[in-house]
């Protein structure tokens, strides 16, 4: 058994180990081009002061720890082609050798492109995205000695970026389509969000931009008629699917543009498997087709390739789940599952309430079902955010409903529970 795994990112380092895992035998390649192993997006814009820094590597998913479980591992390598009929694909090394490999199983775990709007001047020197660890550290060392900086985009990666801009001493700018993770928070959580955002950091809310400014290098951006004067601007827009090598192989997209895959997170090839930023994915809960383009849910979905491309049968129901954590100016954000938002998309009827914590600077918000059964929560908490989403992520795990797990117990509810633990029941 030969699995070809064509990615190093968390969807391909978690397809190896879990493949190796179910079977010590299989023949085990991963292809990837670029010349670093598997990283952690999440606080890569650490490498924008640091461009050296070796804190982002993942010690689990090292060259080391892949090697020592006889995964092969092919940097520097692109696969530019292939025949699924004759399971074969063809390879281009960084030295420009050719070659052709044969499979029994290929997982594509390819990821997702930067997507930036089509607008005059993106094209421009000084208009940059940050999608690996290598473009970030680039950009650390262009940006080092310029001062004002424009961050197109509020997503996680956007917010994180302006702290760390903000830290190096930037004059640092963010235009806002509509809001603050328009899909993955609610309303007011994002204008709870919005209020932590430090003062000095320029927020241009409510206009897209028209077009970024300058003739032979980016000196600004244009906003609803507003021009903001800047020496680099970052489009932090988000990704969409990478389906180059995808389409080249002749494998269909879906309706979001896509790898269409099943449970098992297998193509309509058979033998063919796609998982993370690349592939579109069902929502267990509506049927209908979504991306996902998340790091923890492309580790969960290549561990289900992986096991699947061994020929095992499990399947794990927390594949399609969206789990997401950061620390941004000094509050914790944590997203799990659907927001209203998401669930509006897919025509699931759902209701939101919220939750308050003053004095911990806690504010949750909840979405259900019409039948109350938890679907996904959101949590902005100066701390003990990640300990209240984990609450919320094992409840919309289990399908639970919030009237028989009620999220936080009040004090009265906690004291009773404590007292009938030691004294018997007390009603
Ligand atoms: C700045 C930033 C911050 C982020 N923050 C978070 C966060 O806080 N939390 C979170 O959960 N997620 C976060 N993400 C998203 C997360 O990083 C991605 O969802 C995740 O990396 C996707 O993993 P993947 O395995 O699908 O692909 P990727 O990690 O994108 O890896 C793709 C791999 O495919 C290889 N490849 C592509 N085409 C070919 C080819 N033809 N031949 C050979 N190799 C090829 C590339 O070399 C690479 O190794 C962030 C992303 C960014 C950009």
């Amino acid at each position: 058994m030969k699995i070809v795994i064509v990615g190093y990112g968390p969807g391909g380092a978690a397809a190896a180990l879990a493949a190796r895992t179910f079977d010590p035998r299989a023949e085990i390649d991963l292809v990837t081009e670029e010349e670093i192993p598997a990283h952690k997006k999440p606080g890569s814009a650490l490498a924008l002061e640091d461009p050296d820094t070796q804190e982002l590597y993942i010690p689990d998913w090292s060259t080391e720890v892949l090697a020592a479980k006889k995964v092969q591992i092919h940097s520097g390598t692109s696969v530019v082609g292939g025949d699924l009929s004759k399971k074969t694909l063809d390879l281009v090394s960084a030295d420009d050798q050719t070659s052709t490999v044969k499979f029994d199983r290929l997982i594509i775990a390819t990821g997702g492109i930067p997507a930036v709007p089509d607008l005059p001047g993106v094209d421009l020197p000084g208009v940059h995205t940050i999608q690996s660890m290598a473009d970030t550290s680039q950009i650390g060392r262009v940006l080092k000695d310029q001062r004002s900086i424009v961050i197109v985009g509020a997503g996680f990666s956007g917010l994180e970026t302006a702290e760390r801009l903000l830290k190096m001493g930037k004059d640092v700018h963010i235009v806002i389509r509509s809001r603050l993770m328009r899909k993955q928070l609610e309303e007011s959580m994002s204008e709870e969000l919005l209020s932590r955002v430090p003062k000095r950091i320029h927020l241009h809310l409510g206009s897209a931009p028209s077009r970024v400014l300058g003739s032979d290098r980016a000196v600004g951006i244009e906003v609803g008629g507003k021009e903001i004067a800047a020496d680099s601007v970052l489009f932090m827009t988000g990704v969409r699917p990478n389906t180059i090598l995808a389409e080249k192989l002749g494998l269909k997209l879906g309706s979001l543009g896509g790898i269409p895959v099943n449970s098992r997170m297998e193509t309509e090839s058979s033998g063919v498997f796609a998982v993370g930023d690349c592939v579109e994915m069902t929502d267990p809960l509506s049927g209908g087709p979504i991306l996902m383009p998340v790091g923890s849910t492309a580790a969960r979905a290549g561990r289900q390739a992986g096991v699947a491309a061994v020929g095992s049968d499990k399947i794990y129901d927390d594949t399609p789940l969206r789990l997401q954590y950061d620390h941004i100016f000094g509050t914790d954000i944590v997203v799990v599952g659907h927001s209203s938002t998401t669930a509006r998309d897919l025509g699931i009827d759902f209701a939101v309430s919220y939750l308050e914590d003053p004095s911990e600077s806690t504010k949750v918000a909840l979405v259900t079902t019409e039948k109350d059964r938890l679907i996904g929560g959101q949590v902005l908490g100066s701390r003990m955010g990640s300990r209240i989403g984990y609450e919320i992520l094992k409840r919309v795990e289990t399908g639970a409903k919030l009237k028989e797990q009620p999220l936080l117990k009040s004090r009265h509810g906690q004291l009773l529970s404590l007292l009938e633990r030691t004294l018997g029941p007390i009603r």
